[in-house]
């Protein structure tokens, strides 16, 4: 094999969504106001910036209007703003309007694509002299001798699924940084690496996750209502499962929607993608999605641990900003704008840090995040989302106590758990019969993932690594009906067996694969570990 060739930076930023492009402007922002140089390298994974982005999503304006607050000159996608809240709660055939909760106001906000505001965010990055490397995984941290991190390593091209290298083989490339952000959002391979490499979860409670499904429409004229925003709990979920939906009007007659799911559930039947396309049905809902085309599908985790699932945010050589660190408040459901203020942080407390030579981790970034807004929102709802274990009707008694009367200030925090370890066994766990695909409303899986664009080069190393190769059979079939067939969003992983019926195999299409990380959380034993595949691979997302 080729030996990698090196590049130098001040600073390399893994990941360009919002946080990770934040935060490359901001350092850019600061040097040209200080008349310094400070060279800065953003990867990114997808094919493109945007290409891996999915999100609801309504934008609060507030972190971007601190970078840019002539954003609407430069024009930014902020098109639609947020004119109207509804949020319902659904029986099987009725729906019930409730009082809108305060945190998912969204006067001020505005509905828009992630991946189109990424992009944009990606022109202001390169105007100012970031540059950007779409279609490059980082696949490798780097080390310098005294342990600190040195930088990251793209992956090697042309690895054939054998191992051996192929006619397209270009070994990877080694970039070297002052200081590494990685911005790699909700459960970021490599940042799950620094975890354990620098202890930094050690005494804070475990990240918990929810499973989010999105499609992208556009309906019929008459059906829709620029700026209108509808959440909904309650059907198709049981009681006992966190989750809810969400539908944004947006432009052009655009409506996203889609569903979200703690991944705390506990029935191993469950399968996200089916509530997801069940819900459509509903007579409440059904008539937006009537006489409309499906443009584009995806699905992503989102953190969901909040404040008490926050791991140190620094260490030699590197910080975690954004998803990776778990900056989401979930009351909101909106971490786009705590993503970039994360981000705008830490290029200030880089900035600072390069400037004046001191150690190799930058120290200030934990105690300015500390004395942000960031810290006190999240500080505020950090028991909505953990009271949701007394289920819904629990929860929302104690959200209105905790907000109305506590005002976020109760004298005490309650605890997060692994989503891993909450998965009941089929023996004490009742089926459930899901209604097969419509074809209007509702689809199956695999013409789901046809409109996500998903593309992976297919010699190559699967990035999906079983630790164990019997754990599928010997653990997952038999104690849990084999959860991943139902978890993943894609279909990447079936059980076959042979004519007979008999012999059942885990086959894994990772070409399928979406990115969303949910079989490298839910997986009962931990035993599936995500891995970035080649540079470019995965789903290709036009404006999710
Ligand atoms: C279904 C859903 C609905 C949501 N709705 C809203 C909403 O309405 N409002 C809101 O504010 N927030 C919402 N969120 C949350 C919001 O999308 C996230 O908080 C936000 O995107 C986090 O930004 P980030 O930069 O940390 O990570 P991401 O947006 O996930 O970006 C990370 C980027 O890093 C890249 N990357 C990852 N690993 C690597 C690697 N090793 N090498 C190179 N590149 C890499 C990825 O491809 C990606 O482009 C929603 C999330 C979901 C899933
Ligand atoms: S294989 Fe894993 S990461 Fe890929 S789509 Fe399925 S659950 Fe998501």
């Amino acid at each position: 094999m080729a030996a990698r060739e090196s590049m130098e930076y001040d600073v390399v930023v893994v990941g360009a969504g919002p946080s990770g492009l934040a935060a490359a402007i901001r350092l850019k922002q600061l040097a040209a106001e200080k008349g310094r140089e400070v060279s800065v390298c953003v990867l990114e994974k997808g094919s493109e910036v945007g290409a891996h982005i999915l999100s609801g999503a309504v934008l609060e304006p507030r972190a971007l209007e601190e970078l840019f607050p002539d954003w609407q000159a430069r024009d930014a996608p902020l098109i639609t703003p947020a004119q109207e809240d509804r949020f319902l709660f659904l029986t099987a055939r009725s729906a019930w309007r409730l009082p809108t909760p305060p945190q998912m106001h969204n006067t001020g906000n505005y509905i828009i694509s992630l991946g189109n505001l990424c992009r944009w965010l990606a022109s202001q990055a390169e105007a100012l002299g970031v540059e950007i490397y779409a279609g490059f995984a980082a696949a490798e941290v780097l080390y310098s001798e005294d342990g600190s991190v040195r930088g990251v390593a793209t992956g090697d091209l042309g690895i054939g699924h054998d191992g051996r290298p192929t006619d397209r083989y270009q070994a990877g490339m080694e970039l070297h940084a002052r200081q590494t952000i990685f911005a790699e959002g909700c459960r970021g391979s490599l940042t799950k690496r620094l975890f354990e490499r620098f202890d930094l979860r050690a005494g804070i409670d475990p990240q918990t996750y929810g499973i989010g499904i999105k499609e992208l429409w556009e309906v019929q004229a008459t059906r829709h209502q620029p700026g209108l925003v509808v959440h909904t709990v309650g059907w198709p979920l049981t009681p006992g499962t966190y989750g809810g939906s969400f539908v944004y009007h947006l432009e052009d007659n655009q409506v996203a929607v889609g569903f979200v799911i703690g991944l705390d559930y506990r029935n191993p039947y469950l399968s996200p993608f089916e509530e997801f396309q069940r819900f459509k049905t509903h007579p409440a809902i059904r008539p937006t999605f009537e006489q409309a085309r499906r443009i584009s599908y995806g699905a992503r985790a989102l953190s969901e641990g909040g404040f008490q699932s926050i791991p140190k945010l620094s260490f030699p050589g590197g910080l975690l900003v954004g998803d990776a660190a778990g900056f989401l408040n979930v009351p909101k459901i909106k971490g786009t704008h705590t993503a970039m203020k994360s981000g705008m942080i830490a290029a200030e407390a880089v900035f600072e840090h390069l400037a004046s030579g001191s150690g190799a981790e930058v120290s200030g970034y934990p105690e300015r995040l500390r004395r942000s807004w960031v810290h006190e929102e999240l500080y505020r709802v950090r028991n909505i989302r953990p009271s949701f274990r007394w289920g819904l009707f629990g929860a929302i008694a104690y959200s209105a106590l905790d907000t109305y009367v506590l005002r976020g200030r109760a004298p005490w925090t309650l605890r997060n758990h692994a989503d891993h370890t909450q998965l009941r066994k089929v023996s004490e766990s009742s089926p459930i019969h899901y209604p097969k695909p419509d074809g209007t409303v509702s689809f199956d899986r695999l013409s789901s993932v046809f409109i996500s664009n998903t593309n992976h080069e297919e010699d190559q190393l699967s990035h999906l690594r079983l630790k164990d190769p019997s754990v599928p059979i010997h653990v997952n079939l038999e104690l849990y009906d084999a959860p991943e067939q139902r978890y993943c969003p894609a279909g990447v992983y079936e059980i076959v067996r042979d004519a007979g019926g008999h012999n059942p195999r885990l086959q894994i299409n990772a070409q399928n694969c979406v990115h969303c990380k949910t079989c490298d959380i839910k997986d009962p034993t931990q035993n599936i570990d995500w891995v970035v595949p080649e540079g470019g691979g995965g789903p290709n997302y036009p404006n999710m």
